[in-house]
């Protein structure tokens, strides 16, 4: 059981994400916002780079403990690129001396050198989208890589001094029997790696996935072989003497990703670039998702006046309370009534605590202390559950 004292609700920090908008090609699955070109690379990391400047009191002047490059393909980058964006970083925010900085790297666009070279320009954790370590499973969702690539971009990851790497793997794929997950599992535990990220493949109708099931010409996702892959997760992972810290995250003690924390704690966090969203502790910001018009309107200001390029929501305590229950459910730490209490009201504490009842009851939902956390199974549930505590 994690410990209750290290729950990020009580932590305050800032954090950077920067959205890196191109991939070699469009995943079956992605529902990402990403587009299958670098034509614009050079206008965009301009815009980028004025974004940054433009957008440098968002945060507050609060020290920032996490940047965090993400897409689309970051690792298409060079790392020259990364290092002008950091330098753009350092001028104009107070980035600590021991700040995580983390970037999404497919294997299919990196080699050692590239790594060593990106580790030099400051990048201290790697997160690699591998996704299966079986060719067939990787061809269902149309990733760039094989297996073996996969394999050995995890080796050159440890030579090259990354200090934390962590992986992505995706379970649920109608070609990943249960015995070809728990070899994926294996392999994964067998690299000595402290993190890995596993998702439950979802369908989305939009996506060519989603299209090539809606006619009939690829497999549906099974929700029992899913339970079962989750299942088997949960379970190996625990015998690992990892934390499930979150439904996707798994950790070693002490290896929690500390950006994804600024996503659940309520604290700030600056999201630049196309489609990047941001949170200063009042409303939501979300960037326009097209390159295009996010160059443009980036390079119209100061003239126009307006900062055009994003979309603003000012969050009511219902909105704000809503939203707390969700990130937190998903956690190990759960969702505290003390924090409910001081941050939005009496009314709001009672309202959860009266809402609950029925989830302790069927044993989805535990105690701890002044935490309500969701059990392994209850896990399975969390967004419906949330939606049930809702105001
Ligand atoms: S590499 Fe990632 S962001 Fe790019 S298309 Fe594939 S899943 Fe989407």
């Amino acid at each position: 059981m994690p410990d209750n004292k290290k729950n990020p609700y009580f932590c305050a920090m800032a954090g950077i994400y920067i959205h890196i908008p191109f991939c070699k090609s469009k995943c079956a699955y992605c529902n990402f916002f990403s587009v299958a070109t670098d034509k614009q690379r050079a206008d965009f990391l301009d815009a980028l780079r004025k974004e940054t400047v433009i957008r440098k009191s968002y945060i507050n002047n609060e020290e920032v403990k996490t940047v965090y490059f993400g897409g689309g393909t970051p690792s298409l980058l060079k790392p020259d690129e990364i290092q002008s964006v950091l330098d753009v970083l350092h001028e104009n925010f107070d980035i600590s001396g021991d700040a995580e900085i983390t970037l999404e790297a497919n294997p299919d666009t990196v080699s050692k050198e590239l790594l060593k070279d990106f580790n030099t320009v400051g990048i201290n954790r790697l997160s690699v989208g591998i996704q299966s370590f079986h060719d067939d499973d990787l061809q269902y969702l149309s990733r760039k890589h094989d297996s073996k690539h996969a394999l050995q971009v995890l080796d050159w990851a440890n030579e090259t001094g990354f200090q934390e790497v962590t992986m992505d793997l995706i379970y649920g794929i109608p070609t990943l029997t249960e015995e070809k997950w728990a070899r994926n599992l294996d392999v994964f535990f067998s690299k000595g790696l402290n993190h890995l990220s596993a998702y439950a493949l979802t369908i989305e109708p939009k996506t060519a996935l989603g299209q090539r099931i809606g006619r009939g010409t690829a497999a549906p996702v099974d929700e029992d072989a899913t339970v079962r892959h989750y299942e088997m997760l949960v379970e190996r992972a625990e015998n690992e003497g990892f934390e499930h810290y979150e439904i996707s995250n798994f950790a070693k003690p002490g290896h929690h990703s500390r950006h994804n924390r600024s996503y659940w704690t309520g604290d700030r966090y600056l999201g630049l670039g196309p489609s990047a969203h941001s949170f200063d502790g009042v409303s939501r910001q979300w960037n326009v998702a097209n390159v295009t018009e996010y160059c443009k309107l980036i390079n119209e200001f100061p003239n126009s006046l307006k900062m055009s390029w994003f979309e603003k929501e000012i969050l009511t305590s219902d909105d704000r309370y809503n939203e707390y229950v969700m990130t937190s459910l998903r956690t190990c730490w759960g969702c505290d009534t003390e924090a409910i209490s001081r941050i939005f009201g009496e009314k709001y504490r009672i309202y959860f605590e009266k809402n609950i009842v029925p989830y302790l009851r069927d044993g989805r939902l535990v105690r701890k202390g002044s935490c309500y956390a969701l059990t392994e199974q209850g896990m399975l549930f969390a967004d419906g559950i949330a939606a049930e505590l809702f105001v």
